[in-house]
This record gives structure tokens, C-alpha cells and sequence, in this order.
């Protein structure tokens, strides 16, 4: 696609719509949204302006449609797929400022925010109520980059991903008109479902200015529990059975050895060095739960268990998940000076111990560092790679692991990302994943953005 330089009659346009403090070309501010917690290469905008309600994000997406100006949303910026970039320049349309809980419907289990709100923050606020947004990625993410991504994290296994969270939209299309698809109903079978298109499609079809999220119960009792194995093959296993014996855990997360190793030195762990399971279990009373655990006790102690730690009270059960949040962190800390990139794949529960022993393997035959862990209970891996990527022989052997390793998944009847998202990373990946689907998602592209100026060089190209 051809664009047109932003020009300084641009940039007094839209400092006249948002007045001067709003819209910068400043370099640090240019420089902060030029590079997200990828390994990808920076590209800079041309401009970053903070709106404050979607009428202006409509007046900005209008005129820069006539005038082919690219405009990519940006959240706060912790894809790791290369994501928000901005790799045509442009307009970086950055949300911190809507940053709104606009109303809390406690009675029907929903919430109205801006796109800015953070998910920490949002749970923060619901928490008097009762009630929270399930879906929790590691880092502090806003809903607008949450919905962007179709993120997930350590509870999807239970509540489901963003995509099953989200019942209502108000999306700035890229000719500038406001749409606002969905409804407040529990459950509804009328029209095309605008809604979920719009999410994952990390604003390549339109800019979500305010959501309408779903929300669940805090539950009254949980209890937690760590188990270590003598292989990943056993403790991959274990997952596989834990979810076919219909427990329904709250969470179920892998660590391999070293993450384990990581966590224990960057954390001041004391948890055995062995490959582990991080589980949570939910319930209403004090004795289903003890069934529960006795349950995954007994499953784990099938598949050879060397270790088995459970009921731990609430503060332990907050620092265990920290450490779980902090896992990608702190093998950044341990690794001073070396770069990374983190693999997301998932695939079908029945092939996940397949999936963790192939990435494992592959890493090692091409003799590179990694770190394996993942939201085991819906067969998602994370693979992080750690070398140094000035080192062209180094990432000849990464490219070659991640290309493996994601092909493998995609065989298995998974997907290239599980809740990374596409960005930059994943898009080779894509004909091979969705086949003659593609094409029809090229055509719905065009139809919702004909000038391919919402975030371009992501998910699709429209030639
Ligand atoms: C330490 C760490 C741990 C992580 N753990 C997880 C995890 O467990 N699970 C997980 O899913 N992800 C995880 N991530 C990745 C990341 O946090 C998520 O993908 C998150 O949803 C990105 O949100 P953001 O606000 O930073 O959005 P950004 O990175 O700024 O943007 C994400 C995408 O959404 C688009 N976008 C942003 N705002 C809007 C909007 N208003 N309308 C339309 N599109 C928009 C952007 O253009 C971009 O394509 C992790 C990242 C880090 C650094």
C-alpha cells in the first residue's frame, strides 16, 4: 500500500482537535512507542496522540483514512510479537488516558471501561463488589490491548480467554464511524458476530474505544497446590489426566527445571528443582475442596510424583502466582546481556505432552538455552530462547528451532500462537495455519479497512 509522509499541516490538525499536550512528535515519546517487549526491530511513528473518548479517535481515524496516514492503537505496549509497532509510520494512537471504569453492573456479572483501563487496576475496583475479569496476562496490560491480542493467562484454563469475557464493543471502523456490535443479554444468536471478530484482530479492523466486559464471582475457597515430577514427559502427562478426570482446576501451569532453577535464584525460592505443576482449585466449601486436591494427589502420585505440597494459605498461594507471573522476568534477569524470544504455541490437550517433548528436543538438538513453561491445562507452551542476537550463526539456529517447533504445533492441529497474537512474529505462519481461510480474511480486510491504514504490516497484507 502506498501512504502519504505525515506532514506538519497533519500534525497541527490534530494538535488543533486534541491541543498541544496530547499530541507529541517528541523523540522520547516517539522512541517509547517504537519498540514493544519483543526481540523485534524498532520502527518509529511519525506522531503519538493520547485521545480521551471516540469521538476524537473517530475525527483522527477519519482523517487520516482520507489522507492514508497509518494509525496503529497502542495499549501499553508489552506484546511480544512485535505487536503495536508501527512499522509504516504514522499515527500511534496510544489509550492511557481512557483509562475509565464507567459503570460496574455487579448484579449482571458485567462492567463498562474505556480501552485504557488496566486489567490490575479493573480488578482492584471490582473487588468490593465480589466479582473480577478473569482473563490475567502476565504483564499489566489494558483492555484494549487485552482484547487487541485475545490474551489469556493463568485462570483461562477455568474462565476462558478475553474472547469469552467480552460482550460488547464500541469500535471506531477505519472510515471513522462508530459502531457498537453486541448486547448486555447473557446469550444471543442474532446477527453476524461483530464482536468477536473484532477481537484478536490487534487493530487491524478497527479501534475498540470502550468494551462491555463479563465478569465471574470471586470464589469463596480456593487451595493451592505444587507438584514436581522426575520428567516433564510425567508432569505433561499429569495435566492430560488431571483435565480428562474432569476436575476443572482454577489454574494449571508447567515449569521445567530451569525455570524452576530461575525462579529459585532471582525469587529466593525454595521450591524443589525438579520439573513442577502449579495448580489452584476453587470451590464452596472447605470439603469438596479437600476432595479435589486429594483427587490431583492421587493422579499425580500415578504419573510418579516426587513431591507434593498443598493447601497453602493465601499469602503463599498470591507469592506462588507472582513467581509464576515473574517467570519470563526473571530468566531476563538471570541472563545479563543475552536477548530473548518466547515461543507461544498451543495445541489440542491430547497431543501437549507431544508438543512439550518435541520443543524441548528441537531446542536441544539445535544446542540453543530455553526455558519451557506454559498454561498446561489448555495445552499452551511458552518456549523462551536465550542467546545473542547480533550473532547471525545464533539466530540462523532460533529461526530454524521456532520455525520447527510452530510447524509442529500447527501439524498437531494447534495454532502458531496461542495468545501472543500474531504482530510481526507469527504472520509467516499464517497460510500455513489457515489454509484457503486466509483469503476470505484478505477480503474481510479490505471491506472493513479498502486503505490497509489500521496498523499495517500485521496479521494480513492486503495485496
Ligand atoms: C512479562 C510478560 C508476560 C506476559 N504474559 C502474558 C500472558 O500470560 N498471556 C497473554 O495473553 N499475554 C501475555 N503477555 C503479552 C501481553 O501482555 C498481552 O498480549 C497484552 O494483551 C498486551 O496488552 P497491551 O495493553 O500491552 O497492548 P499493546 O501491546 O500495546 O497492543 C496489543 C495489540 O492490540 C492493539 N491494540 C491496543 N489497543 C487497542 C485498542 N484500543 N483497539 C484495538 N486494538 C488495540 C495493538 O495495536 C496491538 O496490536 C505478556 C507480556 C509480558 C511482557
Amino acid at each position: 500500500m502506498d501512504y502519504r509522509k505525515f506532514t506538519e499541516e497533519d500534525f497541527e490538525f490534530l494538535r488543533n482537535l486534541v491541543g498541544k499536550e496530547r499530541a507529541s512528535r517528541g523523540e522520547s515519546n516517539l522512541n517509547i512507542h517504537s519498540h514493544d517487549e519483543s526481540f523485534h526491530a524498532g520502527y518509529f511513528p511519525d506522531v503519538v496522540v493520547w485521545p480521551l473518548e471516540t469521538e476524537e479517535v473517530s475525527k483522527i481515524v477519519a482523517y487520516a483514512n482520507e489522507r492514508r496516514i497509518p494509525v496503529t492503537p497502542w495499549g501499553v505496549g508489552t506484546s511480544l510479537e512485535g505487536n503495536p509497532l508501527p512499522t509504516r509510520g504514522g499515527i500511534v494512537l496510544d489509550f492511557e488516558r481512557m483509562d475509565k471504569i464507567l459503570a460496574i453492573r455487579a448484579e449482571d456479572f458485567q462492567v463498562d471501561v474505556q480501552a485504557g483501563v488496566k486489567y490490575q487496576d479493573l480488578n482492584k475496583a471490582l473487588r468490593w463488589n465480589g466479582v473480577f475479569f478473569a482473563p490475567d496476562p502476565g504483564a499489566n496490560a489494558t483492555i484494549g490491548g487485552m482484547i487487541g491480542n485475545n490474551a489469556s493467562g493463568v485462570r483461562t484454563v477455568k474462565y476462558g480467554g478475553t474472547r469469552d469475557n467480552v460482550a460488547k464493543l464500541t469500535v471506531v471502523l477505519a472510515n471513522g464511524r462508530i459502531i457498537r456490535p453486541g448486547n448486555f443479554a447473557q446469550k444471543s444468536s442474532s446477527g453476524y458476530d461483530l464482536v468477536h471478530l473484532i477481537i484478536g484482530s490487534e487493530g487491524t479492523l478497527g479501534i475498540v474505544t470502550e468494551a462491555t466486559l463479563r465478569l465471574a464471582g470471586i470464589p469463596d475457597q480456593f487451595s493451592a497446590a505444587v507438584a514436581t515430577f522426575p520428567s516433564v514427559e510425567a508432569a505433561t502427562q499429569t495435566v492430560y489426566d488431571i483435565m480428562a478426570a474432569g476436575l476443572g482446576p482454577a489454574a494449571l501451569e508447567l515449569l521445567d527445571i530451569s525455570t524452576v532453577k530461575v525462579i529459585n535464584k532471582e525469587a529466593e525460592g525454595n521450591l524443589k528443582e525438579a520439573p513442577t505443576l502449579f495448580m489452584e482449585f476453587t470451590g464452596t466449601s472447605d470439603l469438596a475442596l479437600a476432595e479435589d486436591v486429594k483427587f490431583a494427589e492421587s493422579i499425580c502420585a500415578d504419573n510418579g510424583c516426587t513431591g507434593f505440597v498443598s493447601g497453602v494459605g493465601p499469602d503463599e498461594r498470591n507469592q506462588l502466582w507472582e513467581k509464576r507471573h515473574m517467570a519470563y522476568e526473571y530468566i531476563k534477569r538471570s541472563n545479563p546481556g543475552l536477548d530473548f524470544m518466547i515461543l507461544d504455541t498451543a495445541v489440542p490437550l491430547s497431543k501437549y505432552p507431544e508438543m512439550v517433548d518435541f520443543a524441548v528436543k528441537t531446542i536441544e538438538r539445535h544446542g540453543i538455552k530455553g526455558y519451557a513453561f506454559g498454561h498446561a491445562g489448555d495445552g499452551n507452551l511458552h518456549l523462551v530462547i536465550a542467546g545473542d542476537f547480533s550473532d547471525a550463526a545464533f539466530c540462523k539456529k532460533r529461526d530454524e528451532a521456532n520455525h520447527e517447533i510452530v510447524s509442529h504445533a500447527i501439524s498437531l492441529g494447534g495454532t502458531a500462537t496461542g495468545e501472543h497474537g500474531v504482530g510481526i512474529g507469527k504472520k509467516k505462519f499464517m497460510p500455513l495455519e489457515h489454509g484457503e481461510s486466509l483469503e476470505l480474511m484478505r477480503e474481510i480486510k479490505k471491506v472493513m479497512d479498502p486503505n490497509g491504514i489500521l496498523n499495517p504490516g500485521k496479521m494480513i497484507d492486503l495485496e
